[in-house]
């Protein structure tokens, strides 16, 4: 049943989730190609310029921030300046403390190794990568019973670099470990037209600049979404018989993808629509919105509330996910009377939230 919303929420167009495998020969393989994340992506660019002539490892990185916005990206990009081997893998694949030895021996020193949602490690994975990140060492029982030992092996000196979506689950001890954090910010609509004119240029797709603006308008600030949008407008504007892509091609291809102006698509509008017509505008905890939109939770707070948060139609408030001026004016519905007063105190509520559940 899980599997089946899962799928119902991966095939959204406008999901920053990875759905095709297009994606590959598009990314940036270069620090200098990577648009966008300033002043993050400055920093990062001096730590590898400085463990390079040092000839050292780079410390332990972790990139965090919603799915699509570069992160795997940004690591493949790491381990190319440093000029060093990349190793990926991902938290819930590593069952075992002998499978994450396994990868962690077969490193060359200085390499990378790649960790997507190291929110999901298993604990028990987790214990024996604290040591393996702080000393370079694995601590590991072999055998069972009283005939077990511990073992200690010498690791090369690598760097770990982790992707979360979701920081906040991460434990303590395992955040602290990372000496180098990034957070990955939404790009503006110019940063997402420079991405777009460098991917038409690889695909071959003729996008005028008004174009492009129209789209990057309506990819929610991520990449992988622009890009997914640039495929889908080609697609049916080639069907249609156009040459290039327009402003006005792009608008009423993505009318037709059910891509609004502001990039929302049905599911958002049905997030909204669930908040208004059901709660009155809410305060509503995020658990019964996930049961009423017969969607997963992590769905909710990975996928679609970062956007709605980030536009401000949405607010999130100690009390509940809370409808805003800004959501009510889009639904173009009226707030209950005895809401409005509300929606000043709770907006002021909701910044505080924010500011706290970061
Ligand atoms: P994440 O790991 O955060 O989910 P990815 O690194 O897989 O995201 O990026 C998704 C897609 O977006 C990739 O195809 C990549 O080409 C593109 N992309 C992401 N960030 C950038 C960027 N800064 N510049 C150009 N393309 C980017």
């Amino acid at each position: 049943m899980n599997d089946k919303k899962n799928i119902q929420n991966d095939q959204r167009l406008v999901s920053g989730m990875k759905q095709e495998n297009n994606d590959i020969a598009l990314r940036p393989r270069k620090l200098a190609d990577f648009i966008g994340q300033g002043l993050g992506r400055r920093n990062l660019e001096t730590f590898i310029t400085a463990s390079v002539q040092r000839q050292d490892s780079l410390d332990h990185t972790l990139l965090h921030g919603p799915p699509g916005l570069g992160k795997t990206t940004m690591a493949q990009i790491i381990s190319a300046e440093l000029g060093v081997g990349f190793r990926a893998t991902s938290g819930p694949v590593i069952a075992r403390a002998g499978d994450l030895a396994a990868l962690l021996t077969n490193l060359a020193p200085r390499d990378v190794l790649f960790i997507d949602e190291i929110h999901r490690l298993n604990p028990a994975v987790e214990e024996i990568l604290y040591p393996a990140m702080e000393d370079f060492q694995l601590d590991l029982i072999i055998g069972e019973g009283p005939s077990a030992r511990s073992v200690r092996i010498d690791l090369p000196q690598f760097t770990l670099v982790g992707a979360t979506t979701r920081a906040g689950l991460l434990t303590t001890p395992l955040r602290d470990r990372f000496g180098i954090q990034m957070r990955m910010q939404f790009y503006s609509a110019q940063e997402l037209v420079d991405i777009l004119s460098r991917q038409s240029k690889k695909m071959n797709i003729k996008l005028a600049d008004d174009g492009a603006i129209e789209i990057a308008r309506r990819a929610r600030g991520t990449p992988r979404v622009a890009g997914r949008l640039l495929r889908r407008v080609r697609d049916i504007v080639a069907v249609d018989g156009a040459s290039i892509i327009t402003k006005q091609a792009a608008d009423s291809a993505l009318l037709r993808l059910e891509v609004d102006k502001q990039g929302l698509d049905q599911m958002d509008r049905k997030y909204l629509a669930c908040l208004a017509n059901n709660y009155g505008g809410g305060p509503v905890g995020v658990e019964t919105l996930s049961a009423v939109l017969a969607e997963q939770r992590d769905m909710l707070e990975e996928v679609i509330e970062p956007f709605l948060l980030q536009t401000g139609l949405l607010m999130r408030t100690p009390r509940g996910r809370c409808l805003s001026k800004l959501g009510w004016n889009y639904l173009e519905l009226e707030p209950p009377k005895e809401m409005t007063a509300q929606l000043e105190l709770l907006g002021r509520q909701a910044d505080y939230a924010d500011e706290n559940l970061k």
